[in-house]
Parts: C-alpha cells; sequence; structure tokens
C-alpha cells in the first residue's frame, strides 16, 4: 500500500476510534481496580476501570476527555487488552512504548493500535498515546496494593519548557 494510502487508513481508523469509542462507561460492574491519568501538557484526562478474574482481563473501562489522540488510544488500548491475560496486557503496554520510542510496528499483531504509529514522530502527542497505556498499568499496580487512596499518573515526568 502507498504511504499516503496507509496513512489515510491510519487516520480513518483513529477517528472511527474517537468517534465510536470502545468500551467508554462512566462505570464497570465490579471492579477491581482503577486509576487516573492526566496529561497536563494537552489536557488530556483518562480514567481506566478494570475487573480481573482468574488473571485475566474479564472487562474494561474507560472515561475521561481529552484530544482525539488520548481519547482513541483509549479505546483501541481497551479493544485489545479486553480478555486477555494480565501478562499480555503488560506486553502490550511494553510494545506500545516500544513503538513510540522506535516509530515500527510491532511485531505481535496489535489490531487497530498500530494506526497510531506516525504519532511516534511527534514527542507532545506519543504523551496522549501513552496516557491509556500508564494509566492501564497504574490500575493494575493498584490491584496488588493496600492503598485504597486516589491514584493518579501523569505523564508530565519534565517541565513543560524542556523538549
Ligand atoms: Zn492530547
Amino acid at each position: 500500500m502507498a504511504t499516503a494510502d496507509l496513512e489515510d487508513l491510519y487516520r480513518d481508523i483513529i477517528l472511527d476510534h474517537y468517534r465510536r469509542p470502545r468500551n467508554r462507561s462512566t462505570e464497570l460492574d465490579g471492579a477491581t481496580c482503577s486509576a487516573e491519568g492526566s496529561n497536563p501538557l494537552c489536557g488530556d484526562q483518562i480514567t481506566v476501570s478494570v475487573r480481573i478474574v482468574d488473571d485475566r482481563i474479564d472487562a474494561i473501562a474507560f472515561g475521561g476527555s481529552g484530544c482525539s489522540i488520548s481519547q482513541a488510544s483509549a479505546s483501541m488500548m481497551t479493544s485489545v487488552v479486553s480478555g486477555g491475560t494480565l501478562a499480555a496486557a503488560h506486553e502490550g503496554a511494553a510494545a506500545f512504548q516500544r513503538m513510540m520510542i522506535e516509530g515500527e510496528p510491532p511485531a505481535e499483531d496489535m489490531g487497530d493500535i498500530e494506526a497510531l504509529i506516525g504519532v511516534a514522530k511527534f514527542p507532545a502527542r506519543v504523551k496522549c498515546a501513552s496516557l491509556a497505556w500508564k494509566t492501564l498499568e497504574q490500575a493494575l499496580a493498584m490491584r496488588d496494593s493496600t492503598d485504597d487512596g486516589a491514584t493518579t499518573v501523569t505523564t508530565d515526568e519534565r517541565s513543560p519548557h524542556d523538549d
């Protein structure tokens, strides 16, 4: 497929997830753990709730608001990890980070997620795309934690002006 056609396809996939988000819900029955994430550089907010049954993600939901990249990435992330094992979810998060760093498609089939590969060229947008995965990992980490206080993850590891 020609590069321009591929970019059109990727844009269509991203917009489709943005306009018709999968697993978007403010509540998840029987949620085992959840976390909130924010990307202050862009104003993106994501909440991820997970119901874990026997080391599998039985159900997952996300909420929040933000740019099309952040919301589409959350929709894609939930589509990929839903029904899978916790190990697969962690592997997915690692594979996504590699794709963002290297700008190469993931070795394993990650479905629509490959459509976000173009984001790798734009460091500020990488934070938008990564937010859902960071928030998922935070939610999964909360599962084994006794700390039941509010948990928040942020992509803002550095000051906004040192890019
Ligand atoms: Zn954003």
